[in-house]
């Protein structure tokens, strides 16, 4: 498998070379500013002990305080954190919101602790990065494996040390401690926005248009389930148990609401069951991959008949894969903008946390909006200008906006 650190490497030097960055800043640029690593042991219900380990990384805190999400799996390790770091740096550049980039994850299976193992981790973990994180410092989220309740426990574990609530310490919460309404749907609901742009720039009819998604998670089935209210046909959808087809479209409010129930796709009807990975070959409108990183290569590329590839994931493409769906003619909106939704309503999140004053859902839905199509226009006319992928473009962007903030701020002492 694609380290997923190399893609993000090669990304940023094209966007340098490009930029015609000075040597001293790119080096900057190109190095995570803080890493943690921890190992901790955590008691298990059965008495025993078992010891974990995690990591937060920050890459680069110019614009603002670092932000990004927690992973909890099996394959987390320290470049894929590395990587995602600096994909949050130029995810926030490129969406105009003062944030810098960072990401954390412990390597662990979830699914495989009680509730009482997941919370005593949770606190665990947050306990040690304690001293990096905070609401003026570094903000986590969810991302892969975690989720409202997990970012309740760190938001809880951090107030217990310092004394007091600190509600911004942690975005992706309950709403009843400091969450925003629509954040849990944001990065989906951002998929829908940027897809109706698409398809208006490009003369397609979001009503009746195909779409599959891979990974039916928080991106990818609130993705399925807007998607569907426009009128899209969701003809195909996976998870880890397999893929899920339909040509007439899937049932996807039913689907949706059973694998929140805890069912997998494999075990749910109203489709044909295939491989997991003939989903990203299905001949479709979108594809939306909201699954893992280094799933569109070289090989699976040559197989994809999808006219566009919205990057629900993080780094889902290697440059590899990049380069044959370029060649194909294939429109590739990339994860820095694609999949910003949610950051931007967790930056919402944060801003109301910081006031004490929150908003009605049609704000932040409206807002979201905003933001996301603005940046999708500016990406579109970078792209334009200087004749590159939106992908190039989105880099080219963020990129200049990080080293700028960096120049200007100058190297200290
Ligand atoms: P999630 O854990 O809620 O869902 C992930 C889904 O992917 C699950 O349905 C899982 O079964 C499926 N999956 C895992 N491996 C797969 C494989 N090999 N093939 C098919 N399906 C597979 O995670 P999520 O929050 O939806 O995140 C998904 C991706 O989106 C990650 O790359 C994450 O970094 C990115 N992302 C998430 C958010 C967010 O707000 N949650 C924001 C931005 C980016």
């Amino acid at each position: 498998m694609t380290n997923p650190l190399d893609t993000a490497i090669a990304q940023f030097e094209s966007a340098a070379q490009r930029l015609n960055l000075d040597p001293g800043l790119r080096q900057v640029l190109a190095t995570c500013k803080r890493e943690l690593a921890t190992s901790f042991p955590v008691q298990m219900d059965d008495g025993s002990i078992k010891v974990f380990t995690g990591y937060r990384v920050q890459h680069n805190l110019a614009r603002g305080p670092a932000k990004g999400g927690i992973r909890y799996h099996p394959s987390v390790s320290l470049d894929e954190m590395r990587a995602l770091a600096m994909w949050m740096t130029w995810k926030s550049a490129v969406v105009n919101i003062p944030y810098g980039g960072a990401k954390g994850g412990v390597i662990v299976d979830p699914k495989s602790l009680s509730q009482t193992e997941l919370e005593n981790l949770t606190r665990r973990y947050a306990t040690e990065i304690s001293i990096i994180i905070g609401d003026n410092q570094d903000i986590p989220a969810p991302d892969m494996g975690t989720d409202e309740r997990v970012m309740a426990w760190i938001m809880d574990t951090i107030s217990m040390h310092r004394g007091y609530t600190v509600v911004g310490a942690v975005t992706g919460k309950p709403v009843s401690v400091g969450g925003t309404l629509g954040r849990k749907e944001a990065t989906g609901r951002g998929i829908l926005y940027l897809i109706q742009e698409l398809a208006g720039d490009h003369g397609i009819s979001l009503d009746g248009a195909t779409v599959a998604i891979q990974g039916f998670g928080n991106v990818g089935g609130v993705a399925a389930t807007l998607l569907a209210g426009e009128g899209a046909r969701i003809v195909g959808l996976s998870d880890t148990s397999g893929c899920l087809y339909n040509g007439k479209g899937l049932d996807v409010q039913t689907l949706w609401r059973r694998k929140r129930e805890g069912a997998s796709l494999s075990d749910l009807g109203g489709g044909d069951c295939l491989d997991g990975a003939e989903l990203l070959s299905l001949q479709v409108d979108f594809l939306v991959p909201a699954a893992l990183e280094g799933q569109i290569t070289a090989q699976t590329a040559r197989h994809m008949r999808a006219k566009f590839v919205i990057e629900g994931a993080n780094g889902p493409t290697t440059p590899e894969g990049d380069a044959v769906l370029a060649e194909k003619g294939v429109v590739v909106l990339p994860d820095i903008l694609a999949n910003a939704g949610g950051v931007i309503v967790s930056y919402f999140e944060w801003v109301q946390d910081l006031q004490f004053f929150f908003w009605e859902e049609d704000q932040v839905r409206e807002r979201l909006q905003r933001v996301i199509t603005r940046a999708y226009r500016e990406v579109c006319a970078r792209a334009q200008k200087e004749n590159v992928s939106l992908r190039e473009a989105a880099l080219l962007l963020a990129v200049s906006r990080v080293e700028e903030a960096t120049r200007v701020r100058g190297i200290y002492p």
